[in-house]
């Protein structure tokens, strides 16, 4: 018999406000602020139920964190996904993009068979929007980013609507594959205090570096990040300013030469 296809859906846990300190790695100091999903990810879940309704796939949610981030994972039961995994290990911190990518691409293997991956479009405190692309790399499989509508799904393959610059192409890919999602491809749903209940004791896997496929060291947090951060420090703040005169037409077509040249504008 044909197994249903199986979705995984990676959400990740950032800080839930702006107030944030870096340590002397360039790392940011997670456990000290409140957190919360991140928002790009609520999009990325909503859109694996929207499929599960329509095909019957099974939706798994991942995500890499600290034990905390267990609770991101019991939003996504209270959401309607139906299993949650958790990557945490010490050695696991001071992962970079690259070791990221690595370690929840060792984890959706450990998850296999699967169909469908689907990220958010950006974290809001990385906001690198790199971590969908190198984990389709490394798992050997297509992908697209910036899905912005789902034209059609079948059991094989998944039809796609994507937001190019200046362009909207559909492309069709055949599973397994991944796709990252825009926000408002749909309106995501509100958890439900009736899921909450009904999920109240429901287990989350939880998966060290031992458990995973790869289980060198040096693929993994600080030993498995090529980046180093020299130095953090807020942008520098472009305070000059010119004041033009002239009638509104004149203004008009500064304002827009300005807007052009500053490639605000397409
Ligand atoms: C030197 C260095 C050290 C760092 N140390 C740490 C650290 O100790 N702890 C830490 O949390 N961060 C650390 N970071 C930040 C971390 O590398 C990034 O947050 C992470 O790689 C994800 O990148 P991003 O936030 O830009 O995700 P993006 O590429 O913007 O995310 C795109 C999508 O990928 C998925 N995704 C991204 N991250 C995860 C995740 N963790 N789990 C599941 N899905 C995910 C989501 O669907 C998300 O919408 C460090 C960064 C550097 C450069």
């Amino acid at each position: 018999m044909p197994r249903s296809p199986h979705i995984i859906t990676c959400i990740k846990q950032v800080p839930g406000s702006t107030e944030v300190e870096i340590d002397d790695n360039g790392s940011l100091i997670r456990n000290a602020v409140a957190a919360k999903m991140n928002p790009f990810d609520l999009f990325a879940i909503e859109t694996s139920l929207r499929l599960k309704e329509q095909n019957g796939a099974t939706v798994t949610a991942i995500t890499m964190g600290p034990p905390r981030a267990e609770l991101i994972l019991r939003e996504a039961f209270m959401m309607g996904v139906d299993e949650g995994v958790l990557l945490t290990d010490r050695r696991f911190a001071g992962s970079d993009v690259l070791a990221t990518a690595w370690t929840i691409s060792q984890g959706i293997l450990s998850l296999a068979p699967y169909d469908l991956v689907i990220c958010g479009r950006q974290t809001t405190d990385g906001d690198t929007a790199q971590v969908g692309a190198e984990m389709a790399e490394f798992l050997g499989i297509p992908h697209v980013t910036n899905v912005r509508a789902i034209l059609s799904s079948s059991d094989e393959s998944i039809t796609v609507e994507v937001d190019l610059p200046g362009a909207i192409q559909v492309a069709c890919l055949h599973f397994p594959c991944l796709i990252t999602v825009e926000k408002d491809i749909f309106q995501p749903r509100l958890p439900s205090f009736r899921r909450k209940l009904a999920t109240r004791d429901k287990q989350v896997k939880v998966l060290c570096l031992d458990d995973l496929p790869d289980t060198d060291e040096k693929h993994y947090g600080l030993l498995g990040s090529p980046t180093k951060v020299q130095r953090v420090y807020p942008p520098r703040r472009d305070v000059t300013k010119e004041i033009v005169h002239g009638d509104p037409q004149t203004l008009a077509e500064r304002l827009f030469h300005e807007l052009e040249g500053r490639k605000f504008l397409q």
